[in-house]
């Protein structure tokens, strides 16, 4: 009997058994409360790049804790926001001027789409469209569930949230339809904001799109002189084989969401990086004009600290070079699945691999999905199908052994839930 009275993320606690607790990490493996080994094959929800407590970090966790906790973030500021600041400007694309943080993905959405608005709000120009892909997500808050895709999961709060202008997912073959009505939004005049997740649609299923559409996109929204707004929570820090993804593109938002990989996955934290045009249009004499926003835990030094150790890791190790290796890797082990019957759209973008189990009734609530979860668990991996897309999205640590095992592992698990084997 489950006595815990912890309630758990995206959990159905009747239909769940009770949790197992983990008691370490250690690169790219969890250890449970019975010694069992898991191997961390998305990353903890996407959060660790290098692998769980990358020395580096934890040791620049320490020495912030002998100076630091929290401190307020207005009328004050302290070295390691500064340090990470200064570092994001260096390595974000070129044109990315300033650094506003927060302290989850959700909030620097949210941040975005608040600094969008002001733009245009203090220049007395009234655009409050924003315009997003369909199929996207961009966390849980009101404002970011109103932005992302309409389903099951926001459907109890769905009358409130607010209506923003959808775009079809560019298929292949099919993306001039997405510029185009994209194009057809911005003769209107009222949109204030692209908001894409960039070359990846992550929890809509990690449905992947060329940067040729990202590119097309932005010059559009250039034209008709929108804000684009990349959410790069998922997609930063390497996951699609780049930094960011808008590098493919060889674009600059005009503003970009980073949070997930921004500490290395060790402690919460988010920024929201804009150019000068928008933070200039919030910098007046009349304080009307103020950016009204914080969250109580704003720039947490002990996590600016984390996440300035991340940077030096960057800096100073291969990180690039791993992210290839991986991405490489995914591209052998998927060959296998190309002709094979059951699953369809084997795809891959950086360390992000991807493939659609052909299961009958296969949507996120099937039973399908619990049922590999489990079976994959049994099997010493943490893969956590969406629906029926079973995707792997590894931390960077991980061999070619773990990889090749955690594809065996994909191939007999279909097989069970396919009743083939
Ligand atoms: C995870 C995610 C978010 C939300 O981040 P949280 O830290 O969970 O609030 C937003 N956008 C994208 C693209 C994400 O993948």
């Amino acid at each position: 009997m489950n006595r815990s009275t912890v309630w758990h993320p995206f959990t159905q606690h009747a239909l769940e058994p009770p949790m197992k607790r983990i008691v370490s990490t250690d690169g790219a493996y969890l250890t449970d409360e019975n010694g069992k080994r898991l191997l961390d094959a998305n990353s903890s929800w996407w959060v660790i790049t290098h692998g769980h407590r990358h020395p580096e970090i934890m040791k620049a966790i320490r020495t912030a804790t002998d100076s630091y906790d929290q401190i307020i973030f207005a009328e004050y500021s302290h070295e390691p926001a500064e340090q990470l600041a200064a570092g994001l400007i260096e390595i974000a694309p070129r044109g990315l001027s300033h650094v506003f943080y927060s302290d989850s993905g959700s909030t620097s959405v949210e941040v975005a789409i608040k600094m969008a608005l002001g733009y245009f709000h203090n220049q007395g120009e009234i655009r409050d469209r924003i315009v997003v892909m369909e199929g996207s997500y961009h966390g849980d808050t009101v404002g970011t569930m109103s932005a992302g895709e309409r389903s099951v999961f926001n459907a109890a709060y769905e009358r409130l949230l607010f209506g923003v202008d959808r775009l079809p997912f560019p298929t292949t073959g099919d993306e001039q339809d997405t510029l185009d009505k994209f194009e057809d939004y911005c003769r209107l005049g009222r949109v204030a904001a692209i908001l894409v997740e960039p070359l990846i649609l992550g929890a809509g299923g990690m449905r992947i799109y060329g940067a040729a559409v990202l590119a097309g996109l932005k010059e559009i929204a250039e034209q008709h002189g929108c804000l684009f707004i990349a959410d790069e929570v998922m997609t930063g820090w390497g996951r699609t084989g780049t930094q960011f993804a808008c590098d493919q593109a060889k674009i600059t938002p005009d503003i970009l969401c980073t949070s997930k990989g921004l500490t290395g996955g060790s402690l919460p934290l988010a920024a929201t990086l804009c150019i000068a045009d928008v933070y200039d249009a919030h910098l007046s004499s009349d304080r009307r004009k103020t950016f009204f926003h914080s969250s109580s835990y704003t720039a947490n030094p002990i996590a600016c600290a984390a996440a300035v150790a991340n940077l030096e890791i960057w800096r100073n190790e291969p990180v690039l070079e791993r992210i290839a290796r991986i991405s490489a890797l995914h591209r052998e082990n998927l060959e296998r699945f190309q002709n094979d019957q059951r699953f369809v759209n084997v795809r891959q973008s950086g360390t992000v691999a991807a493939l659609d189990l052909v299961a009958p009734n296969s949507g996120y609530l099937a039973d399908v999905g619990p049922r590999t979860r489990w079976l994959f668990r049994e099997r010493g991996f943490l893969i956590r199908p969406l629906g029926n897309v079973v995707y792997l999205m590894p931390p960077y640590c991980v061999t070619a052994d773990e990889l090749g095992c955690a594809y065996e592992a994909i191939d007999e698990v279909a097989s069970i839930v396919l009743g083939r084997s």
